[in-house]
This record gives structure tokens, C-alpha cells and sequence, in this order.
């Protein structure tokens, strides 16, 4: 084929406008095809982003338990499909892709329970059983120690059911989904001082 100069400006703008649309994360046709490869035989998921209070939704593409991939909602009225770094990159809490893109569990991730005695200097580990007897009675005691059933506003009695002495911070290791349980189970057993980072 003769390339004329005029064809050849023609190329180039192409090469140009699709290069700058790839680096817009605009995907190519064949990034694409491959995407829709990798989430074949997957189920979806929706959930919300754990990172921050924007509350962005997500959908989570899931095969045989693992995450396969995720990307952002485009039905959500938050985002409308869009997510920030943090949330594009939020399936890496738990797994990360080998060199042929099977996903294996992120080795940077704490899968066992780490403790530290009070006045200790080191982490000892520990049997999750341990770590969630400890959790539950620790709870109950401090609970028991200063629960207050009522408390005097003004020149009246009304009830609080609550304790002032437990505070209790979310994670935005877990998901949304898990931060509003932990926020039920708070509330139940009396907790008024709760956060969380995403302010969820
Ligand atoms: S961290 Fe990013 S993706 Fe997640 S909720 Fe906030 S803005 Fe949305």
C-alpha cells in the first residue's frame, strides 16, 4: 500500500487519540475482550467501598469464593461507575495476581492474631479461639463494670442503657456490609463512643 503523506498524518492522529484514551483508562478493544474473558463463570456481587465516607458502590465479580475482579458500579448514584485508586484497587486487601493472573492471597495480609501484653515490646501469635474468648470477656467485663441503666438530664430520670467505658472503631478492611453489623452489635450491648476512618 502507498502511504501519502495525508494517510500518513491520518495513522498517526489515530495512534495518538487511541494512546491518550489508554492513558485516560479508557480501555483497549482487546483489554476489553479479556476483561469479559477473566469474569466468565464468575457471580456478581455488589457491596460499598470500605476506603472512605464518599460510599462509592462496587461490583464484585466472584469465582469458587475468590474475587476475581471488581470495578466500579455504574448503576450507583454515588459514582456512577467510577472509582478513585483505592477503590479500584480494593480486591488487593485479600489477593493479588501471579505473573500468569491467578489470584493467591495477598502475602502482606495478617492472617493470624497477633498480641501484644500490656507493657509488652513484641507481638506473640495466638489461636483465633483464644483471641475471640479474650475479645467476648474482656466486653463482658467492662461492660458489667459500668453498665448504666439510667442517667439524670436536667431535672429528669431517663433511661440510657449504655456504657461510656468501650469505644469502638470500624475497619476499612472490612466491608460495608461488616461495618454496619458491627455497628447493630454496639449498639445492642450498649456502646455510644463508635468511629470508623471512612466515617461509615
Ligand atoms: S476511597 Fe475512592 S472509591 Fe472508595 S468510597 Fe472513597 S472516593 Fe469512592
Amino acid at each position: 500500500m502507498r502511504i501519502t503523506r495525508r494517510s500518513f498524518l491520518k495513522i498517526g492522529a489515530a495512534t495518538a487519540a487511541s494512546a491518550s484514551l489508554s492513558g485516560l483508562g479508557w480501555p483497549h478493544a482487546a483489554d476489553a475482550s479479556q476483561n469479559r474473558l477473566r469474569i466468565r463463570y464468575t457471580k456478581e456481587f455488589h457491596t460499598i467501598c470500605t476506603f472512605c465516607g464518599v460510599g462509592c458502590g462496587i461490583i464484585c465479580h466472584v469465582r469458587d469464593g475468590v474475587i476475581i475482579n471488581t470495578e466500579g458500579d455504574p448503576d450507583h448514584p454515588i459514582n456512577e461507575g467510577t472509582l478513585c485508586s483505592k477503590g479500584s484497587s480494593i480486591s488487593n486487601i485479600s489477593y493479588v495476581f501471579d505473573e500468569a493472573g491467578r489470584p493467591k492471597v495477598n502475602p502482606k495480609r495478617l492472617t493470624k492474631v497477633l498480641y501484644r501484653e500490656p507493657g509488652g515490646d513484641s507481638y506473640q501469635e495466638k489461636e483465633w479461639d483464644w483471641a475471640l474468648d479474650a475479645i467476648a470477656r474482656r466486653i463482658k467485663e467492662t461492660r458489667d463494670a459500668t453498665f448504666e441503666v439510667a442517667a439524670t438530664v436536667g431535672d429528669r430520670e431517663v433511661t440510657v442503657n449504655r456504657t461510656p467505658a468501650i469505644g469502638w472503631l470500624g475497619s476499612a478492611f472490612c466491608t460495608g456490609e461488616e461495618n454496619y453489623l458491627f455497628h447493630k452489635m454496639a449498639r445492642a450491648i450498649g456502646v455510644i463512643r463508635m468511629d470508623h476512618c471512612a466515617r461509615l
